[in-house]
């Protein structure tokens, strides 16, 4: 009786997890296909240090869906990448972040706008090939654009991305890269790539102001990363405590909920109107 509750456990626990892998799949297939707005983009504002003024806005993708509510972008991205839906998603997601990043010209802002890419869209010419066409008809140019990758998309029989990263830079497209801390690469390997950017994961930040080992990480990664040359964002701050930390380290930029949550693009306009940033 108990191997075999234990099995049945088991085995209800993957049938679980196939079938809501299912009907994300399924699901997602639809809302591309539709027009009823299940999808949105929202921007989180990131903050100079040094000016203390707004320069960029990472756009974040959104899924609300009838059926199964909202959908964590992480949990839904990773199913569209082992479906062969990722192009199609982040076609959209340009479509819109593009349009967007327009509006926000043709008002009069300046900031940036950072797009993140998955490892599969680092390898797809044609998919790049869009991105610089979008822009083009917007009439942007690609220093407008920033866009984050991970260390794995760099890592391990990755030499197609980085030619395509070095074909993107030469036209003049910003690379950051996303989540540094988590995976294997190092500054030094950073070094041989166009990247200027990383931005330390907000599991090292969020803790800054209270954790020693938190601390220890963080300093250690700013000084390498002024050795190297290489501009410095901290996602996840949460206090004004660990922004000051950030500061007094010479951090270049600041991302998280202490500046403001990921807006919807009139939320975004309200908050760009008051804030002290
Ligand atoms: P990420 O690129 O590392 O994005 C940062 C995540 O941290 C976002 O979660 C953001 O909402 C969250 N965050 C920002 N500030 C704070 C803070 O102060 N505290 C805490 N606790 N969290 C904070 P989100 O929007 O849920 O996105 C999760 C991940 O999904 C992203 O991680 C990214 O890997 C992926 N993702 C989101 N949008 C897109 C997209 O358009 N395309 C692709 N390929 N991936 C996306
Ligand atoms: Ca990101
Ligand atoms: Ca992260
Ligand atoms: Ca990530």
């Amino acid at each position: 009786i108990h191997s075999d509750s234990w099995c049945v456990r088991y085995r209800t626990e993957l049938e679980d997890k196939y079938n809501r892998r299912l009907s994300i799949t399924t699901e997602l297939k639809r809302a591309l296909a539709s027009q009823q707005n299940e999808l949105s983009m929202v921007y989180q504002p990131k903050i100079d240090l040094q000016t203390m003024k707004v320069c960029s806005m990472e756009a974040l993708i959104r899924w609300n869906n009838s059926v199964l509510g909202f959908v964590p972008p992480d949990e839904f991205i990773t199913i569209a990448e082992q479906a062969g839906l990722i192009e199609q998603v982040t076609t959209w997601v340009m479509k819109q972040t593009i349009s967007d990043l327009a509006y926000f010209r043709g008002m009069g802002y300046g900031f940036t706008v950072a797009m993140n890419l998955s490892t599969q869209d680092i390898q797809n010419k044609v998919l790049l090939g869009k991105l610089v066409s979008l822009l083009t008809q917007e009439g942007l140019s690609p220093e407008a654009l920033e866009l984050e990758i991970t260390e794995s998309d760099l890592v391990a029989d990755a030499s197609l991305a980085i030619e395509n990263l070095n074909e993107l830079t030469a036209r003049g497209f910003h690379f950051a890269i996303d989540d540094f801390g988590t995976g294997y690469s190092s500054l030094a390997y950073l070094k041989n790539l166009p990247v200027k950017t990383i931005k330390i994961d907000k599991s090292f930040i969020l803790s800054l102001a209270s954790d020693e080992n938190d601390q220890q990480i963080v300093h250690t990664v700013l000084s390498l990363a002024n050795v190297f040359n290489l501009k410095v964002v901290a996602e996840g701050v949460e206090d004004v405590a660990s922004l000051e930390i950030l500061k007094d380290w010479g951090c270049d930029i600041v991302q998280g909920y202490y500046i403001s949550r990921p807006l919807s693009r009139s939320d975004l306009e309200d908050w760009l109107q008051n804030t002290p940033f």
